[in-house]
């Protein structure tokens, strides 16, 4: 069709100046939210297979909600 209107866009969002990690529920100092022990590696910030674990990019943390109910 011919909407081009604002097309690059969403592109500029994919992995630059945002710190979130994979496993992240929210961007670093939002409010409501806090840093948790990873679950997948239990803060080692490892992956099973020896890599980078890619919940946490390796950080050990992840930032979720707290506080909801
Ligand atoms: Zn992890």
């Amino acid at each position: 069709m011919g909407n081009t209107t604002n097309a690059p866009r969403e592109m500029a969002a994919a992995g630059t100046s945002n710190d979130m990690s994979p496993g992240d529920e929210a961007p670093p100092g939002t409010p409501g939210t806090g840093e948790n022990i990873c679950p997948t590696c239990s803060g080692s910030g490892a992956s099973p297979d020896g890599g980078e674990c890619p919940t946490c990019s390796g950080t050990g943390k992840v930032v979720e909600a707290i506080g909801g109910a």
